[in-house]
């Protein structure tokens, strides 16, 4: 194959390749393989299998995780298909190998008894109980594991000879390309170019060497191409012309000399940030971002209130009808009388979600709050010019984007998340957007008293609780999603309730995963006028709704949660004026990791320093909600080990941004690493 000049070949159809027919083709579709570029990131399996090296007691079930452990005891039952079993533990916990059609001679050399083993596998449970099964890496010399296996992860249907046919194949058609950065951006990674980098990356004599330049320039990249992407789609926003807003103090002190504090610092800030955008010309596209409490709400119902003087109207959407509500009646409060307001809601009834709907259409309701319902096809409005998103961290790129377009060019648009990240990834996860951080919280807040404890002391916990109840005070009760199954979930928070139930008959209610949505949100408004004084609940209680009664959350199994997580469930209490406590509960005794990221927890109460060394000590991909979310994939770059990688594209792309440089040069990365070519499919 010839082409060896442009982009084509590497963009091209598997099938343009010796050895590859429909069949291979499909199978390598369904993993996301559509042309040759994207099989070149099928890497030598130990990049990929970036480990972990846990104790027992902090497995987290679906992982490929590495262990170090100590085989006590062989099962090798005399049935047929039944798996050979060797019990093992660690200092913190015990955990099963199983073997499945294994020689027992095999198992044994392998995990021999009382000599500790270092083990690699994905990590399930059964029964109650850790299980992996047949670990892919065994060694007694843990230094070992990275280096003894260099096989291909791939796919069942094409064998391991077949896939070194087609990737020698690639290697060596692989076309000259020019080079797209700067010489001394380059001499960073000693002049390392595409070509020799890529084919160093498969040179199974490089599996484990991401510290090498080849591997750094491939990673730098990708991280530049995502942060250069993004930084269009911002620039080509900003160039969309609008009627600007107006603005006036006194639409202002109109809410503010209602409230019963003042705003913070960083809400002042934020709120001239945005009322900045809407006064000028062009479209606002920006990230409110701010801890739990910080006080989001406010800033954004004020800035409605200029654009409403304005003569436009304004939507904000809620992940949940409840908090739907709870923004809608606070502007209730908060607006004047003569503006009308609604509250799209699926359980109104037909004939008022009519008359909503049409007094969107002729602009008698200036402000709507809704769910995303408030975006189906049938809801009109006629002068749309403001657009709040609340709590969507899990929007990607390509759907804040579509967002942006909904409006239409007249329509600002403000995110709100309360999803603090670390600084590494601001530029990849929201590079498309302008930012402000909320950092400060409102100074009336009290720290929340956290504590552990062990899940054998739970009669102490329930002491606790009585006497909160007796002042009156409400309770969180957090079981913890079973991943592997729902039905385990559902069981584990019926038989909480239940205990609970009888210690405090006619106080506890319980929401779970089947509950269907109706009935939860009248439990969750039922919590909030105090009916109840225990809500005991999976994680559903995460996202922003404001319980000022309630100051006590008791998370159960609290190892199965990150960092941020629990400091996003430790933030649904505190509110209110009294001392609030968080006690994590946890089934044994804490390795010394786990000590130390709970002790992270205790001491600060900063969502972002948090996040950051949630991330580092779990890794980037369990980042709160991250994992979901349309966010970028990096095939090579990790945001812990590349953090310079990470700033140094930052420094590039402003550099860009500032100098107003021309990113021609960038075509042919953009076209390999953007394969979707989002920024031309703008408008
Ligand atoms: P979030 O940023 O998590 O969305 P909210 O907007 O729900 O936070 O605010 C949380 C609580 O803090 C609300 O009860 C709100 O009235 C209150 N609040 C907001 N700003 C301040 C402030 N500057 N001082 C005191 N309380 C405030
Ligand atoms: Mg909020």
């Amino acid at each position: 194959m010839k082409n060896k000049n442009n982009y084509d070949y590497l963009l091209a159809d598997l099938t343009k390749l010796n050895g590859v027919g429909k069949k291979t083709m499909e199978i390598l579709k369904k993993k996301k393989v559509n042309n040759i570029f994207d099989l070149l990131w099928r890497l030598p399996k130990s990049y990929t299998d970036r480990t972990l090296v846990s104790k027992i007691c902090d497995l987290q079930i679906g992982k490929v995780q590495t262990i170090r452990i100590t085989p006590l005891k062989y099962q090798f039952p005399r049935i047929r298909n039944l798996p050979n079993r060797v019990n093992c533990i660690d200092e913190t916990g015990k955990i099963d190998c199983i073997f499945f059609n294994s020689y027992d001679g095999y198992v044994k050399k392998i995990l021999p008894l009382n000599e500790e083993v270092t083990i690699s596998g994905k990590i399930s449970s059964y029964k109650g109980r850790y299980q992996v099964t047949n670990p892919t890496y065994v060694s007694q010399d843990s230094s070992l594991i990275e280096t003894i296996n260099n096989k291909y992860s791939l796919t069942e249907g094409i064998t391991e000879k077949t896939y070194n046919k087609i990737i020698n194949q690639i290697l060596k058609n692989l076309p000259r390309l020019n080079e797209w950065h700067d010489k001394e951006v380059l001499i960073k990674f000693d002049n390392q170019n595409w070509n020799d980098s890529i084919i160093k990356l498969h040179d199974p004599a490089n599996i484990g060497n991401y510290k090498e330049n080849f591997y750094k320039r491939l990673a730098y990249d990708e991280i530049f191409a995502s942060f250069l992407v993004n930084s269009e789609i911002r620039k080509k926003i900003k160039k969309i012309k609008k009627i600007s807003k107006k603005f006036t103090q006194k639409t202002h002190n109109n809410i503010i000399n209602k409230l019963d504090f003042n705003l913070t610092n960083d809400q002042n800030k934020s709120l001239n940030d945005i009322n900045k955008d809407l006064n000028s010309k062009s479209k606002m596209f920006r990230l409110l971002q701010g801890d739990v409490g910080s006080g989001k709400t406010i800033v954004s119902l004020i800035s409605s209130l200029n654009v409403i003087s304005s003569g436009f109207q304004v939507a904000l959407m809620a992940p949940t009808e409840i908090l739907a509500r709870q923004h809608y009646t606070l502007a209730k409060k908060l607006f004047p009388r003569n503006i009308h307001i609604a509250l799209l809601s699926s359980k109104s009834e037909n004939i008022e979600k009519k008359k909503i709907i049409n007094e969107l259409k002729n602009n008698k309701i200036k402000m709507v709050f809704g769910t995303h319902a408030i975006f189906q096809k049938k809801v009109l409005f006629k002068n749309l010019g403001y657009i709040i998103i609340d709590e969507q961290h899990k929007f990607g790129v390509r759907q804040r984007k579509l967002l942006s377009d909904k409006g239409g060019n007249n329509c600002d648009v403000l995110l709100m998340s309360a999803t603090p990240i670390p600084r590494t990834l601001t530029m990849s996860i929201y590079g498309d957007m302008d930012v402000s951080i909320i950092r400060e919280k409102p100074n009336n807040r009290k720290e929340i008293k956290t504590y552990s404890k062990l899940e054998n002391k739970i009669d102490d916990v329930i002491r606790f609780v009585k006497k909160e109840i007796n002042e009156g005070n409400q309770i969180f009760w957090v079981c913890p999603l079973i991943e592997e199954s729902k039905k385990l979930d559902h069981q584990s928070s019926v038989i909480k309730y239940k205990f609970l139930n009888k210690l405090f008959p006619n106080k506890v209610a319980l929401l779970h995963g089947k509950i269907e949505n109706d009935e939860k949100e009248e439990i969750l408004n039922k919590f909030l006028k105090k009916e109840y004084s225990i809500l005991v609940s999976t994680t559903i209680i995460e996202v922003g709704i404001d319980f000022p009664n309630a100051n006590v959350i008791i998370i159960e199994n609290a190892n199965k949660f990150g960092l941020s997580q629990l400091h996003q469930l430790r933030g649904r209490v505190g509110r209110g004026i009294k001392q609030a406590s968080c006690i994590l509960m946890f089934k044994s005794n804490l390795s010394a990791n786990a000590k130390k990221r709970i002790n992270i927890l205790k001491n600060s109460n900063d969502g972002f320093e948090i996040s950051e060394e949630d991330m580092k000590l779990r890794g980037f991909g369990d980042l709160l909600g991250f994992k979901q979310s349309g966010i970028k994939n990096f095939k090579l770059a990790d945001p812990i080990q590349n953090e310079d990688l990470f700033l140094l594209a930052e420094e590039q792309i402003k550099k860009i941004e500032k100098e107003n440089l021309s990113i021609n040069k960038y075509k042919g990365l953009l076209k390999l690493y953007d394969q979707a070519d989002i920024i031309n499919d703008m408008v």
